[in-house]
């Protein structure tokens, strides 16, 4: 079953955007559905409208999908969605080479990946929109994360056996400047092909670095509604004084 909510037909709104969650039930037990919720209210407070989809096994991926955002889940969890990300991953491949804007947190930034081989030698295939591969470990890389991007400082936290090799010429989506990333050697977190993005960061990351969420949406409205997207006013102070502070208090 796949449901979806919109808010009332607002003659003001500047257009009507859709967000597609990917496996909600499943994938999201870090609290990554909070990005999800922080999307929809940014969205909102910009003057546009959102229309929030859930995606649920067993059910043909919405192809016209303006956002996708997928959370972190448990090995077992990413087992369960195995097939239904493998029916739809054409689908989800057609979005991403036409532009849509994704963010796939942990488990889903792997299935993203070419495969994710458990700790226990389980290969998940992934649907390989990024050319990286993860391996799972008996040491689990848990803490807080302090990343440099093209969005600025971004934080967040971290919580994955999974260790992650970039392909050749395969872009990060940050170096990291605290925290372990991708595999706590290469110095790299996540990764970025076109408009989708994968990264490791829980907390959810979107509401606590506004730069990232607003470019996300920015890339959305402008595909959607093939106009430029304007900003509403948002007061981000609170969120940029706990973005501060966690990196202060990591980095320095
Ligand atoms: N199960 C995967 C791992 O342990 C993903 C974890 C997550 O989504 N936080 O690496």
């Amino acid at each position: 079953m796949s449901t979806s909510s919109a808010t009332s037909g607002d003659a003001t709104s500047k257009g009507r955007i859709k967000i597609v969650h990917i496996y909600p039930r499943e994938m999201s037990i870090y609290g990554d559905l909070g990005n999800t919720r922080c999307l929809a209210s940014r969205l909102r407070w910009h003057g546009y409208e959102p229309v929030i989809h859930q995606h649920h096994p067993g059910n043909d991926f919405p192809t016209d999908a303006h956002l996708v955002l997928g959370g972190g889940g448990q090995d077992s969890g990413q087992a369960r969605v195995e097939d239904d990300l493998a029916h739809n991953a054409d689908v989800l491949r057609s979005l991403a080479a036409d532009g849509a804007p994704m963010l796939m947190i942990c488990g889903m930034y792997q299935l993203f990946g070419n495969a994710f081989i458990t700790v226990e030698g389980e290969r998940l295939p992934g649907i390989a929109i990024l050319d990286v591969t993860t391996q799972g470990n008996a040491k689990r890389m848990v803490g807080p994360v302090v990343l440099e991007t093209a969005f600025g400082d971004v934080v967040g936290y971290e919580n994955h056996s999974g260790s992650t090799k970039l392909g050749p010429g395969q872009q990060p989506f940050g170096r990291v400047k605290s925290g372990m990333g991708n595999n706590g050697t290469d110095g790299t977190e996540g990764a970025v092909t076109g408009n989708v993005f994968g990264s490791y960061l829980h907390g959810p990351v979107l509401p606590a670095n506004p730069a990232l969420a607003d470019a996300l949406i920015k890339l959305a409205v402008e595909r959607a509604l093939g106009e430029p997207f304007v900003l509403g006013r948002i007061d981000d102070e609170l969120a940029d004084r706990a973005r501060t502070r966690q990196i202060h208090r990591l980095v320095g």
